[in-house]
């Protein structure tokens, strides 16, 4: 999950990196309020979940109540790249001497965090990185170590950042270790002409699979713009990616269900979607996933693939049947159940006659034959 830049910046300030005040609204009477509480003079910054919004018109100086006012009603429901912008933030402004960039990033092919700092942070980073990556240092985080306060300072000293940054490269680590964050990000980070180091904007994005251990932001699905099948699959606890492909896939543990992708794929038809119902599959789980599945206007075919063990094969064919009962079928089906209580499974589908649901024994035999539903349809 990622969080706004104001939930960012509170992490920050927990943890002792210094950010300018502010203040986070939802209408333009309640920014001039919040901004004669800032001292007039404020930044007003739409609060959306992705980066360029300076580029985009998102970040404007206001010089007093009056123009913030009029500034965030002009920024409070523009669009950013997809973004509606819902809450604006107004920040004490200030005076920037210099603009550096600071993050670890989770390096999952080096198996540890990279950080990674440049002394010419700002909007243009991204241009700066891909013109002269040697502007951007990129060291790899010993992650037994961490990100000590001699390693903050070889960092610093290797992208070219002030010794007065160290500091906050070490608080930056221990906030992505202690919030359970896969990615940190200050840009900018800056150097005001007063000589303070303060981080103007910031970008976290949590650990999903620590979310438990995070209770304060909440376990329900974030991701108001994703695919709206996932935010569904998500919503009823099911495992499931949708893919570009035109057969649905259902079946149990993650490794079975990978396999059955390829071996569509290798039948010369495309996987529409991973979908995993796990271990102890109740007919709920399998009605669940049908229906989602079937929701999909690309799939054209559904192949379930069970390897019956902890979960017996009647069991599920149970499932099938009664999901039969709450999703009604309008793609061919076809189903592959083996192992554990085969022979009953198979038999309890073949009792149900389903004109739509086709019957395979083996894995080969059931991808070729929902391969060629899809491409037939
Ligand atoms: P982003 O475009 O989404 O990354 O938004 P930022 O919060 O990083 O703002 C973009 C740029 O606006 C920064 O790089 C700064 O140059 C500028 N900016 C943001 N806040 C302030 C501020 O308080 N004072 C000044 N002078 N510039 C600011
Ligand atoms: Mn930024």
């Amino acid at each position: 999950m990622d969080l706004y830049e104001h939930q960012a910046r509170q992490l920050f300030a927990e943890h002792g990196i210094a950010v300018p005040r502010a203040e986070v609204v939802d209408d333009a009477d309640a920014a001039e309020w919040a901004a004669r509480r800032l001292g007039g003079r404020v930044v007003v910054k739409a609060q959306v979940k992705t980066g360029g919004r300076g580029k985009a018109g998102g970040v404007k100086l206001a010089a007093d109540a009056a123009a913030a006012a009029l500034t965030a009603g002009r920024i409070l429901g523009m669009d950013i790249k997809g973004h509606r912008v819902r809450t604006v933030m107004l920040a004490e402004p200030v005076d920037i001497e210099a603009e550096f960039y600071a993050g670890y990033v989770l390096d999952r092919a080096a198996g540890t965090f990279l950080a990674m700092a440049s002394a010419e942070g700002g909007v243009e980073i991204e241009e700066v990185a891909a013109s002269r990556p040697e502007a951007v240092a990129r060291i790899p985080v010993d992650p037994r170590e961490g990100v000590t306060e001699a390693v903050a300072r070889r960092i610093a000293e290797a992208a070219g950042l002030p010794p007065e940054a160290a500091p906050v490269l070490h608080r930056l680590w221990q906030v992505l270790t202690r919030e359970d964050a896969l990615l940190v990000e200050v840009n900018p980070l800056v150097r005001t002409i007063d000589g303070r180091i303060l981080a103007l904007d910031g970008k976290i994005t949590l650990d999903d699979n620590a979310r438990f251990r995070q209770p304060r932001w909440g376990t329900e699905a974030d991701d108001p713009h994703g695919d709206p099948l996932e935010t569904e699959a998500a919503a009823r606890g099911l495992n499931y990616v949708k893919l570009d492909g035109e057969v649905g896939i259902i079946g149990n543990g993650a490794g079975l269900v990978m396999s059955t992708l390829d071996v569509v794929a290798g039948c010369g038809a495309r996987p529409a979607n991973f979908l995993d119902i796990g271990g102890g599959a109740s007919s709920g789980v399998m009605a669940d996933g049908l229906s989602v599945i079937l929701s999909d206007p690309d799939v054209r075919s559904v192949l379930v693939n069970v390897f019956g063990g902890i979960t017996a094969c009647d069991v599920v064919a149970d499932g099938i049947v009664q999901a039969l009962e709450s999703v009604r079928l309008t793609k061919p089906l076809v189903v592959r159940l083996d192992g554990n209580n085969a022979a009953r499974g198979r038999a309890i589908l073949d009792a149900r006659a389903h004109p739509l649901v086709h019957r395979a024994t083996t894995m080969d035999g059931a991808a070729r034959r929902a391969a060629q539903l899809a491409n037939a349809a």
